[in-house]
């Protein structure tokens, strides 16, 4: 009897077993709309310093898609040319530089830090500038999700976290390793694949004075469905009137409208109305930084000194978990932001990657109604942000990996972003053929 012989195998996760199960898969026909970068059109940036991913060391057309890679619309790879110029300045230092050898401090980049917070509070923010605001950089929006419920769990010990139906699965594992207690909230409709809102208004009703919330901040996954305007200040008047804690997940901030500033409009919607709140940001879809864990925790605070209370204790999270987070990613990250020329390029950059899905979609459901299928497809081109929830079934999905070596996750979820024009007719047929 061995000492680890009682040690099962964990289950698949569902959303990062379907790209082991399509890079297994020999076929030449085979399409992956699981999880995908997000892909920018403008041409490879011919930069002589970007030989390679400092990261990995592969070359930058990797197949994969990771480090700064991209795939075009014919499934050529380009890189996105602010990431790559950004990495071609000494100051992201790279493997053969001291600047990367380093230690950051314990919160991580302070200017990367200072950056984000612009980009979700806004640039003249007054509680930026009131320094109300506790923030770490994390290790991208999952390590950002895991220390603010690692936090929520030492200082509100007996606190629950209501989370979307359905919602991103990995928010599950993260509040249950937290030991963090979960309830669930009404949000998606699935007869009319959108959003449930007087359910969702009821269950924030219902829910005792002081909950905490987590909300999708814009292009909610995987529904593709947002609240408008005008539905956000009715959930942000409700808060108010209920106490809850808004937690924002930004994981696609850009990818709603193609513009982040447009994207952060429920956060502000909150701020305005005088929420205390907490916003986990990532880099991984909107600078394709997957593989960098780029990313950052704030939690805006009475005042001042309570901020430096509240940073202080995630600091100390972080110390035995990971001491401090990595540093290529930050400095590339702080580069881009921080540079008005490389800024404006990466927000076209970002408009590009959000109207060529829009793109895609419109292609998609032409594509669908051409073939003559009779349901309605209208959700593919109400949806936002990355993904269509499609409303297929798990059998019909197991169809398509099976009969058309499709690979997406079970729920129905397509992510936009592998929808390509070399691809598009292929999928609405097989599509079309397992829901007839
Ligand atoms: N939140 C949501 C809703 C997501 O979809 C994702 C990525 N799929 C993340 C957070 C975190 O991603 P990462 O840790 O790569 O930033």
């Amino acid at each position: 009897s061995s000492l680890f012989g009682h040690v099962e195998p964990a289950p698949k996760d569902p959303i990062l077993g379907v790209t082991e199960a399509f890079l297994a898969d020999p076929s030449p026909d085979k399409v992956n709309v699981g999880v995908v970068s997000p892909l920018i059109l403008s041409p490879r940036s011919p930069s002589p310093n970007l030989a390679f991913c400092f990261l990995c060391l592969s070359e930058v057309t990797d197949g994969m898609g990771r480090c700064f890679c991209r795939r075009a619309p014919t499934g050529t790879t380009t890189a996105s040319p602010s990431c790559s110029t950004a990495c071609a300045r000494p100051s992201a230092g790279s493997p053969a530089t001291s600047t990367c050898q380093e230690y950051l401090p314990m919160g991580g980049s302070i200017k990367m830090i200072e950056e984000s917070l612009k980009l979700a509070y806004g640039e003249d923010s007054e509680f930026i500038k009131d320094k109300r605001i506790a923030a770490v950089q994390a290790l991208s929006g999952t390590g950002a999700c895991r220390l603010f419920a690692d936090f929520q769990k030492r200082f509100l010990p007996d606190s629950q976290i209501y989370i979307p139906t359905p919602t991103w699965s990995n928010h599950h594992n993260i509040w249950r390793d937290a030991q963090v207690p979960q309830k669930t909230f009404t949000y998606y409709h699935p007869e009319s694949r959108g959003l449930d809102f007087a359910g969702l208004m009821n269950d924030i009703k219902n829910a005792p004075d002081g909950s905490f919330f987590l909300l999708h901040a814009c292009a909610h996954n995987p529904t593709g469905v947002d609240p408008t305007e005008e539905q956000w200040r009715e959930i942000s008047h409700q808060f108010k009137v209920k106490k809850h804690f808004p937690f924002f997940d930004m994981a696609y901030q850009g990818f709603a409208s193609g513009d982040p500033e447009r994207d952060a409009k429920a956060i502000r919607i909150f701020l305005e109305d005088g929420h205390q709140i907490g916003c986990a940001q990532s880099y991984a879809k909107n600078m394709g930084l997957y593989g960098q864990r780029a990313g950052c925790l704030s939690i805006l605070c009475e005042d001042e000194m309570q901020a430096v209370a509240v940073k202080s204790q995630l600091q100390q999270i972080a110390r035995p978990m990971y001491s401090n987070p990595p540093v290529h990613g930050a400095l590339v990250v702080s580069i881009i932001l921080n540079d008005p020329e490389l800024k404006s390029l990466w927000l076209k950059e970002v408009k590009g990657m959000a109207d060529r899905i829009i793109g895609m979609r419109k292609a998609l459901k032409e594509n669908l109604e051409k073939l003559g299928s009779p349901l309605s497809w209208e959700h593919i081109t109400n949806q936002i942000g990355m993904f269509c929830y499609s409303g297929m079934t798990p059998e019909q999905v197991d169809r398509l990996t099976n009969e058309y070596h499709i690979y997406m996750t079970r729920n129905g979820r397509i992510s936009m972003a592998g929808v390509t024009t070399g691809n598009v007719a292929y999928l609405a047929n097989a599509i079309h053929d397992v829901t007839k």
